[in-house]
């Protein structure tokens, strides 16, 4: 792999962010595959192209030119992968890898496009919302499907969108963004998680269930 570019780390920085509310060093180096001294190195310039701020031994922040970055590649890889299913004909567990090369290279004009062709759509095939052209994005759920424990009705809002074999996992299972679920039991000493899909019990195993998030269906009711 190429060593990462400013590109995917302002990516990761808002990622982990959103993910986790405070980003270290070892997150960062973990998430993009690279050593901590390779991180560290990168955030000094970081700083001085002016797209974080990152005080010793404060959280890393993005300035409001590091926000737009990351949004502006955010919207790219969303738009791509909704793309390459719609028009292409790609399975949803295989356009994550092809839209992390392709959303460093396209010009704001093919991006227009592809909106446009695709009819202005808000989320991407895995359920995760895509950031308008002016840089607003919709709340996406952080509430994972693995801490459930009550009975409830809920909607499956988004899934993580890096491993295929999960994402095909997903599919067999019927567990799509934009389904509803009734989570019903999880079973004893730490076992699957039992949820009712369109009538038929399935089983998830709370590893999986990590990967999956949700809302509360009236929530997402009042929303529509
Ligand atoms: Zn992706
Ligand atoms: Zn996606």
């Amino acid at each position: 792999m190429l060593s990462p570019s400013v590109e995917d780390y302002i990516k990761a920085i808002y990622k982990a962010r959103s993910d986790k509310g405070t980003i270290t060093t070892q997150d960062l180096a973990d998430r993009l595959g690279v050593s901590a001294p390779a991180v560290s190195k990168m955030m000094r310039r970081l700083t001085e192209l002016r797209l974080i701020s990152h005080a010793p031994y404060q959280a890393v922040e993005l300035t409001e030119a590091g926000e737009k970055m990351a949004l502006e590649i955010i919207r790219h890889h969303r738009l791509l992968e909704l793309y390459l299913v719609r028009a292409m004909g790609f399975t949803w567990d295989n356009v994550h890898e092809e839209a992390e090369r392709l959303e460093h290279h396209i010009s704001e004009e093919f991006e227009d496009r592809i909106d446009k062709l695709l009819g202005h759509p808000t989320a991407c095939p895995h359920g995760d919302p895509i950031p308008t052209r002016a840089g607003a994005i919709a709340r996406s759920s952080n509430r994972s499907l693995a801490v459930q424990r009550e009975p409830e009705r809920l909607m499956v809002q988004r899934v993580s969108d890096e491993d295929a074999a999960l994402l095909r996992h997903f599919k067999s299972l019927g567990v799509i963004p934009g389904t509803a679920v009734e989570f019903v039991r999880q079973e004893p000493f730490e076992g699957p998680l039992v949820l009712r899909i369109g009538g038929r019990l399935v089983r998830i195993t709370p590893q999986a269930a990590r990967e999956v998030f949700v809302d509360p269906v009236s929530r997402e009711d009042s929303r529509s």
